[in-house]
C-alpha cells in the first residue's frame, strides 16, 4: 500500500528543502526524498565552508539562460533579504565579504541545521539515503513512485534534483531523465563556474607559475568580469576566470587584460622617459607578480632597456598586455564545476509557480532548471527563490 503525500520533493538540497518547508508551512503534507547519505551535502562544500548563501545585489542579470526573463517573478517574491531574515531569526552570525556576497561566520552547517529544524517545524518528512526507482503519472490525477523505502503517492511532484557537477557527491542526471520521461525538453547542459584548461606551448609557458594571482578583467562573448585570477597547474583559476568560464564555450575567444586599471601604453611611455636604463621585466613587475612579469617578458614580450623600444613597440606591449593571447582549451569539466549550464528548458514551465505546463502537479526547481547564476551567491538565491515560488502552491 502506498503511503499518500501531498507533495513529494526529489533532492534535499537547497531547493529542494526551501520548497518543502514552503508547502509544510502551507499545511502540505510533504515528504522529501534523498538518495545521498546526507541532505544539503552542497550546502556544506558551498563558499569554503562557510556558505556564500546570498548575494545582496541579485539582478536577473546575474543570470545565464536561453530565457533570460524566467527568473524574474521568483527572484522578486524572494528575495535576498527574506533569506537573511531567516539566517537572523536563526541566530547565525555572517557577513559580506565583497560585492554583497553574504557568508556565515562560523560553518556552513548552520545553514543546513536551520534547513531541516525549519522543515521539522513545519512537519516535514525527510527520507536520507532513499533512491527512486520509477516515477509514473498515477490514474486519477497525482504521482505514484516506487523507491528503495517502499511507495509513495503525491498530488504534486517536485523535482529539486540538481545539475551534473560534482558527481562524487551525489549530483546525477535524474531530473533531465525525468523531465524527458514526462516530455520536457532538456537545453544542453555544460559545466559553469568551472576552471579553464591550457595546452601546448600555453602551458608550458607557465610551467612553475602555479598559486600565482593578480587581479584580471577576463572577456568573452559579451560579458566581463574584473577579479582575480589565479594560475594552476592545468590552466587558470580564481574568481574571474570561473565567472568567464560559464559564458565560454570552446573555440570562443577569451579576453584577458592584465592591466585592467592601466593605460598601459601611457605607463610604458612614462617609464622609458623617467628611467630608460630598466628593463621591460623590471617595470611591468611593479604592477605584475614579479614571477608573472618575468615569465611574461620570457615568453611572450622581449626584455629589453625601456630606452631601446620605439612607439611602435611599446604600443604593441601595451596591446599584449590588455589583450594577453593565450587560448584555452578546455575546462576542467564537472568534477570541479560549481554548477551545470543548460538543463530542462524554461518555455514549459510557469514562470510564477515553476509548474510544468505539460504535465499539471508537475514542478522543477534550483539548479535542474535552465538557469545559472554568477559566482556569489546568486545560485543559492535562486535556489531559495525558485524552491519558495514551488512551496507556495504545490
Ligand atoms: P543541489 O544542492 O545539488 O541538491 C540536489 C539534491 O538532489 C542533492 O542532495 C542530490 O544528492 C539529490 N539528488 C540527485 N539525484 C537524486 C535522486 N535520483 N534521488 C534523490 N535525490 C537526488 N552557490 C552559491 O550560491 N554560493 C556558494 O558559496 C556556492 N559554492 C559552491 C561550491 C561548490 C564546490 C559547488 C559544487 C557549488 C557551489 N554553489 C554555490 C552552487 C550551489 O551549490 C548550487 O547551485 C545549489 O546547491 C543548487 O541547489 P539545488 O537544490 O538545485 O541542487
Amino acid at each position: 500500500m502506498a503511503e499518500a503525500f501531498d507533495v513529494v520533493v526529489i533532492g534535499a538540497g537547497a531547493a529542494g528543502l526551501m520548497c518543502a518547508i514552503t508547502a509544510g508551512r502551507r499545511g502540505r503534507r510533504v515528504l522529501v526524498i534523498e538518495h545521498a547519505n546526507k541532505p544539503g551535502k552542497k550546502i556544506l562544500m558551498s563558499g569554503g565552508g562557510r556558505c556564500n548563501f546570498t548575494n545582496t545585489g541579485t539582478m536577473p542579470e546575474n543570470f545565464l539562460s536561453a530565457n533570460p526573463h524566467y527568473c524574474k517573478s521568483a527572484l522578486a517574491r524572494y528575495t535576498p533579504a527574506d533569506f537573511i531574515a531567516m539566517v537572523e531569526r536563526h541566530g547565525i552570525a555572517y557577513h559580506e565579504k565583497e560585492l554583497g556576497q553574504l557568508f556565515c561566520d562560523e560553518s556552513s552547517k548552520q545553514v543546513v541545521r536551520m534547513l531541516l529544524d525549519e522543515c521539522e517545524a513545519a512537519g516535514v518528512r525527510v527520507e536520507i539515503g532513499c533512491s527512486v526507482e520509477h516515477v509514473r503519472q498515477a490514474e486519477g490525477g497525482g504521482f505514484a513512485l516506487r523507491t528503495s523505502r517502499g511507495k509513495f503517492t503525491a498530488a504534486s511532484l517536485v523535482v529539486a534534483s540538481g545539475g551534473l557537477s560534482i558527481p562524487s557527491m551525489g549530483a546525477s542526471g535524474f531530473g533531465y531523465r525525468l523531465a524527458q520521461q514526462f516530455g520536457h525538453a532538456v537545453l544542453p547542459t555544460r559545466a559553469g563556474l568551472v576552471p579553464l584548461t591550457l595546452s601546448g606551448t600555453h602551458l608550458e609557458r607557465l610551467e612553475g607559475l602555479s598559486g600565482v594571482s593578480l587581479p584580471v578583467e577576463a572577456s568573452c562573448n559579451g560579458a566581463s568580469f574584473r577579479n582575480a585570477m589565479l594560475v594552476t597547474h592545468r590552466g587558470l583559476s580564481g574568481p574571474s576566470i570561473l565567472q568567464v568560464s560559464s559564458y565560454w564555450q570552446p573555440g570562443d575567444a577569451l579576453k584577458l587584460d592584465l592591466l585592467p586599471a592601466l593605460d598601459a601604453e601611457a605607463f610604458l611611455r612614462e617609464q622609458r622617459q623617467a628611467r630608460p636604463d630598466a628593463e621591460l621585466k623590471t617595470v611591468l613587475s611593479e604592477q605584475l607578480p614579479k614571477r608573472f612579469a618575468q615569465r611574461l617578458c620570457e615568453a611572450w614580450l622581449p626584455n629589453r632597456p625601456m630606452r631601446q623600444f620605439n612607439e611602435r613597440e611599446l604600443h604593441d606591449i601595451a596591446t599584449q598586455l590588455h589583450h594577453w593571447p593565450i587560448t584555452a582549451s578546455g575546462t576542467e569539466g564537472y568534477r570541479t564545476a560549481e554548477v551545470t549550464l543548460g538543463g530542462v528548458d524554461t518555455r514549459e514551465l510557469s514562470s510564477a509557480t515553476m509548474e510544468s505546463r505539460r504535465v499539471p502537479g508537475l514542478y522543477f526547481i534550483g539548479e535542474v532548471v535552465d538557469v545559472t547564476g554568477w559566482l556569489g551567491g546568486y545560485n543559492f538565491q535562486w535556489a531559495w527563490a525558485s524552491g519558495h515560488a514551488a512551496g507556495e502552491v504545490a
